[in-house]
């Protein structure tokens, strides 16, 4: 049976509890009977993408997986621990509101072994996984369960009324009268390719004129936000204890509302909750949507509680553009390390679409908005640095949109700390980097985008 993945590869099932056999053989053979362990933490992560469950351990945790259908059900079996007070706080986790699962039980299934059977409500794919120590964090075995059919984050973007729409009063308008989802989806599919054939008029637009297709409609612009972390990784921590996931994600929902009401254009967040996203992951779901810019959102942190200001990174091709900026690279990169990503799973499309010649362009393009936003953040704070800077962040690495990483302020300056928990403050933030957005698609609009890029 083969079911497909969010990261659009097609796996069989059978792989997974395969790899599961073999490493409960290995750890097995390797201590001759299976180590005692004590649980630690259980965190529940529910989201539309995937709803994840860690169980933290002192030492790894040896386990055997299986789904069963009719009802769809994960039994989960961890050998040689106790069925202890957090192990047992586990099915008060679960809220309602959950996507897949519908309850958790928990009991002692056979001496050392405890059971846990997860009461799905649909059909779910699940990758189960163990994570070696990182940061605060000790052993976890991860239990993730994807839908059969991946969300598509081109279905969160039609969310917005297109301009003809919304002047038809938000009403559909008569040629898509089939309001199933995948003819909708298929249609937003078809847009993207229709858009791109447009990308070379004989013509190009005037500068300040909004971008208009060949029958005069105005094409949306498309943004894709990115609140940096989430989920199992919580980024910086500032003194009062503020998560700088937290503070991402507000920044973004602000971003994203602003932009949803320009009448040209449209955002899509790669993340609308508080769940975990692979780096990669983030990049695949702005290309999908075929974005024009790719926004991060993040909260910087240093170990003097003095540093401050605002900061703009692009990726670099040569190296990073300072010591400093090289360091906050690997500290962002590091992410799926804390999040916690399932290696077993590899996107190669992805790596190989980094070689693409095209990145270059793409850099020239991230400089020049890193510069408007930049200049808008100077209005509103004191900035780190007077200049976009430039390091290796893998979420910037889309061959073909420019992207910007914008380090907001110091969530380790205590008073930096609180002014990015602050809302007022929040919205600021959230207006200074639309201007820039705004400012640099004036003088950028994205039809002559491939003209530009060929010129440079
Ligand atoms: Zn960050």
């Amino acid at each position: 049976m083969s079911s497909r993945f969010p990261d659009g590869k097609s796996l069989t099932r059978r792989r997974f509890l395969g790899s599961a056999g073999a490493s409960l053989l290995l750890l097995v053979s390797r201590s001759g009977q299976a180590a005692a362990s004590t649980v630690l933490a259980v965190r529940v992560w529910p989201a539309k993408d995937y709803t994840r469950i860690t169980i933290e351990s002192r030492e790894s945790l040896v386990f055997t997986h299986q789904t069963v259908h009719n009802p769809e059900r994960l039994v989960v079996d961890l050998e040689g621990i106790e069925l202890n007070e957090v192990l047992q706080s586990l099915p008060a986790k679960i809220t309602g509101q959950d996507p897949y699962i519908q309850l958790i039980r928990a009991g002692r299934n056979r001496p050392g072994v405890v059971r846990l059977v997860i009461d799905l409500k649909s059909e779910v794919v699940p990758q189960v996984f163990t994570l070696k120590p990182v940061g605060e964090y000790g052993h976890r075995l991860v239990l993730d369960l994807y839908p059969t059919e991946p969300v598509d984050p081109l279905l969160a973007l039609l969310e917005k009324l297109s301009p003809e729409e919304a002047a038809a009063g938000g009403a559909t308008p008569p040629a898509k009268t089939d309001s199933k989802p995948g003819r909708k989806v298929a249609e937003a599919e078809r847009k993207p390719a229709e858009a791109a054939r447009r990308e070379a008029p004989v013509e190009p637009p005037a500068a300040q004129a909004p971008p208009k297709d060949d029958q005069g409609v105005t094409r949306l612009i498309t943004i894709a936000i990115d609140p940096g972390h989430g989920g199992e990784d919580p980024g910086a921590v500032g003194a009062a204890g503020s998560f700088e996931k937290h503070v991402t994600l507000s920044v973004g929902r602000r971003l994203k509302a602003r932009i949803d009401a320009e009448p040209n254009m449209r955002a899509m967040l790669t993340r609308d909750a508080d769940y975990f996203v692979p780096l990669q992951q983030r990049v695949s779901k702005a290309r999908r949507v075929q974005a024009d810019l790719f926004v991060s959102i993040h909260a910087d942190a240093f170990i003097s509680p003095t540093a401050r200001g605002s900061s703009v990174f692009v990726l670099s091709d040569k190296g990073a553009s300072s010591t400093a900026a090289r360091w906050l690279a690997q500290k962002e990169n590091s992410a799926d390390l804390i999040g916690g990503i399932n290696l077993g799973i590899k996107d190669d499309h992805l790596a190989r679409t980094l070689l693409d010649l095209s990145q270059t362009a793409a850099i020239n393009d991230s400089l020049k908005v890193g510069k408007a936003v930049l200049g808008e953040l100077g209005g509103i704070n004191r900035l780190h640095k007077g200049e976009v800077e430039q390091a290796s962040f893998a979420v910037l690495k889309a061959p073909d949109i420019p992207s910007i990483l914008i380090e907001t302020a110091f969530i380790s300056n205590p008073e930096e700390e609180a002014r990015l928990n602050d809302e007022a403050y929040q919205d600021r933030m959230a207006d200074a980097i639309l201007r820039g957005l705004k400012r640099y698609f004036a003088k950028n609009p994205p039809l002559s985008k491939s003209k530009l890029a060929r010129l440079d």
